[in-house]
């Protein structure tokens, strides 16, 4: 490749970076780990190099047809983010709004996530990473793909097609913590078939990445936002999930 092309593909990431919220490649984070967010640990170099290799993954699925959710999706939705987040959120695939934008969880339920994020954790969208198991929109009637409530957890042979691309992201951002949104977001990275209720309100260790024996993420499992638009009550245990997670990334509670 030609200087001018990398500097038209490094100038287009950059400005990718700016639609996602930051500023500028952040800096090293220098300040102490109590009250760090979990903002970028890598260099600029790396942080750039991360996001150039996410773009990369995101162009080569831009058309991916590997499972029949290829048939009814409007839009993939690959994840978006930090590219060296610390935390990444992983549901188990897009819903309607998901779907017509192209984001992961910009619905209500996603708003809520939003909300978690910046009034509870003290922390940005963009200091994140979040996506799905799946990046087509599991619908239970593929004919109709403009009806709301049309959703439904991806089968076993959707989850095989597409779960390699979650790999390739988790290896590329390498983040500390994963936290698992939902049922069947964390019986697929748990492996287990245990229900959401036992699994919450524990922290686990696990070498997720079959081709990467040495390296271990925490993977804490909550309920799903849109559960908790639906039971409010469950806020409340939910809510000690996500300080868990700023235990353990050295955050500052909020309350
Ligand atoms: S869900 Fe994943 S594997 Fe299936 S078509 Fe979409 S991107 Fe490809």
């Amino acid at each position: 490749m030609c200087h001018c092309m990398q500097k038209d593909k490094f100038k287009k990431f950059l400005r990718q970076l700016k639609d996602m919220g930051f500023d500028a490649i952040p800096r090293v984070e220098k300040s102490p780990r109590e009250s760090r967010p979990p903002a970028p640990i890598n260099s600029p170099q790396e942080f750039a190099s991360k996001g150039k290799l996410l773009e990369e993954l995101r162009e080569k699925y831009a058309s991916c047809r590997n499972c029949p959710l290829s048939a009814s999706r409007t839009k993939i939705v690959f994840g978006e983010g930090n590219p060296s987040a610390r935390l990444m959120f992983i549901g188990e695939g897009p819903g309607f709004d998901e779907d017509h934008t192209g984001r992961p969880f910009v619905g209500r339920a996603g708003q809520l996530l939003t909300k978690i994020l910046v009034k509870g954790m003290k922390l940005k969208r963009s200091d994140v990473y979040i996506t799905n198991i799946v990046k087509c929109h599991p619908m239970k009637d593929p004919t109709n793909p403009e009806k709301r409530g049309n959703d439904r957890p991806p089968n076993f042979f959707e989850v095989s097609k597409c779960i390699p691309i979650l790999y390739e992201q988790i290896k590329i951002i390498r983040p500390e913590v994963i936290c698992a949104l939902g049922g069947p977001a964390a019986k697929i990275l748990l492996a287990t078939e245990a229900g959401i209720s036992s699994l919450r309100g524990k922290v686990f260790e696990r070498k997720i990445i079959p081709s990467e024996p040495d390296f271990i993420v925490k993977i804490v499992p909550t309920f799903h936002p849109a559960y908790l638009l639906r039971n409010p009550p469950a806020k409340v245990p939910a809510w000690k999930d996500y300080q868990e997670i700023m235990k353990i990334l050295g955050l500052k509670r909020s309350d």
